[in-house]
Order: C-alpha cells, then sequence, then structure tokens
C-alpha cells in the first residue's frame, strides 16, 4: 500500500490536485482512498459529484466514536475512490490533529485503511497546528508539496520541509519528501524559479500544472477534470503526474532553506 500525502498552502490547489490525481490513479485499475484534512473539508467533492460528505470529526463530536459504522464515513466517488473528510476545528477553536488523529484511530478500528493507495490531502498551513501528524504517526510515507511561484506558498512549502526533516531524526518515522508539484498561479519564470526551489531542498520539480480554465470548466460541472475532460490536454497532465508519482522511489529528506535564501531565490526570477 502506498501512502502518499500531498501538503501544501490553503488555497493553492491541493484539493484539486489530489481529486485528480485520484482520480487518474482509479483510472490506472487502482483501488484509491482520499482522505481530505482540512477545516473545509472540499478535498473530496470533486470526486463525489459535489455532494458534501459528513467528516469523521463531527460525527465523533455528535455521537462518540463507538457508534460510527464504515458507511458513515466512507464514501464511494468516481471510479468506486473511497472519499473520507476527517474535517476540521470550529471556527475559533484549534484543532491541533485531532481532526486527522480521529480518523486514523476510527478507520483503523473499522479496519477500512487499506487499498493501493492512500492519499492523504493535508492543509500544510500554520494555522494547523497538527498538520504534521499524519508523518509523525507514519501515515503518510511519501510527501508532495503543491506550491505555487508565490512566495507565501513557497514559504508553506518550505515549512513542511521543516516538519520533515525535523521527523526524519526519529527512528519510528518513515516519511520523505517524493518531490515538488507546481500548481500554476501564472507568474513570471514560475517553473523555473519551483524547479530551483526543488533543486535548493534537495528534492525536484515532479510535475508543473499550467492554470487552464478547463479545471474551473470541471469544477462548476462538479467533476474532476480526468471525468469531466478526460481528452483535455489539462486531463493528461494529471494522469502523467500520477504516473510518475506510481512509479517514484525516490524519495529524499529535504534540506529546508534559510528564509533570507528564499526571498533571494524568489528576487532571481521576477
Ligand atoms: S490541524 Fe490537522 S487535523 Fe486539524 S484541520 Fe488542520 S490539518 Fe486537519
Amino acid at each position: 500500500m502506498k501512502q502518499i500525502a500531498l501538503y501544501g498552502k490553503g488555497g493553492i490547489g491541493k484539493s484539486t490536485t489530489s481529486a485528480n490525481l485520484s482520480a487518474a490513479l482509479s483510472d490506472r485499475g487502482l483501488d484509491i482512498m482520499q482522505i481530505g484534512c482540512d477545516p473545509k473539508h472540499d478535498s473530496t467533492r470533486m470526486l463525489m459529484h459535489g455532494t458534501w460528505i459528513p467528516t469523521v470529526l463531527d460525527l465523533v463530536r455528535a455521537r462518540g466514536d463507538t457508534a460510527i459504522s464504515v458507511e458513515e464515513v466512507v464514501f464511494r466517488g468516481y471510479n468506486g475512490i473511497r472519499c473520507v473528510e476527517a474535517g476540521g476545528p470550529e471556527p475559533g477553536v484549534g484543532c491541533a490533529g485531532r481532526g486527522i488523529i480521529a480518523t486514523f484511530q476510527l478507520l483503523e478500528r473499522l479496519d477500512a485503511l487499506y487499498g493501493d493507495v492512500v492519499l492523504y490531502d493535508v492543509l500544510g498551513d500554520v494555522v494547523c497546528g497538527g498538520f504534521a501528524m499524519p508523518m509523525r504517526e507514519s501515515y503518510a510515507r511519501e510527501v508532495y508539496l503543491v506550491t505555487s511561484g508565490e512566495l507565501m506558498s513557497l514559504y508553506a512549502a518550505n515549512n513542511i520541509c521543516k516538519a520533515i526533516q525535523r521527523l526524519s531524526r526519529r527512528s519510528r518515522c518513515t516519511c520523505a519528501l517524493g518531490g515538488v508539484i507546481c500548481n500554476s498561479a501564472n507568474i513570471t519564470g514560475e517553473k523555473e524559479l519551483v524547479g530551483a526551489f526543488a533543486r535548493r531542498i534537495g528534492s525536484r520539480l515532479i510535475s508543473y500544472i499550467p492554470r487552464d480554465n478547463i479545471v474551473r470548466v470541471a469544477e462548476v460541472n462538479k467533476q474532476t477534470v480526468i471525468e469531466y475532460a478526460p481528452d483535455s490536454p489539462q486531463a493528461d497532465i494529471y494522469r502523467h503526474l500520477a504516473e510518475d508519482v506510481f512509479e517514484n522511489d525516490s524519495m529524499t529528506i529535504p534540506i529546508p532553506m534559510e528564509t533570507d535564501d528564499l526571498e533571494n531565490l524568489a528576487l532571481e526570477y521576477v
């Protein structure tokens, strides 16, 4: 079982990338589970054709975790992909990883954590105090950073590198970085900048996803691009990403950049 996690700043297009990656992997005949962990709980929405599925945390809050069945938390979406939303904090209240911990515990107890690929879509923002939990508990073994060339999203990616590096010193932790995915914001020198960032942290740019209106069109039609426009060039890009991620066996422990160096690097590409 491959356990992959996509991390990145909120609003960077992580859920779109995750859902399309899951859809493309499932088209290869693989058994996929996608677990979203984000207070917005919209990770699996396009796989579920627009349906908001209940979150594990909401269910646990409402009635404790003993009476919850698999059918109440695991929902079949596009191509049979099993979709789960961990949920997140109530507004104004911290979460500190509770959503994902409750989810792991419940799924394990229900024997529901299986498949060829389990893909975690985790918000890697500092607002999410517990974002390193899947790595720390060895649920996420291969981490992919989703970033654009914008400084704020590179900061977030660099922070996640710090978490991976720190955790790698613990003998129990098995997570490493599989690569960087550039989800384009359409800014000058972006591919080169994100490529240079990936090299500087000791990794590589595994995919460059150009901005394409088809993503929006698919989304308003409540589908992934893979489902809505399978013959589009964008669908091909997601399929290549799926292939590269699935075949990838080159993992590294990243070396995070100093903030000054990161800012200087960004300056070179404006
Ligand atoms: S803190 Fe962790 S569990 Fe809570 S919403 Fe953020 S990523 Fe999910």
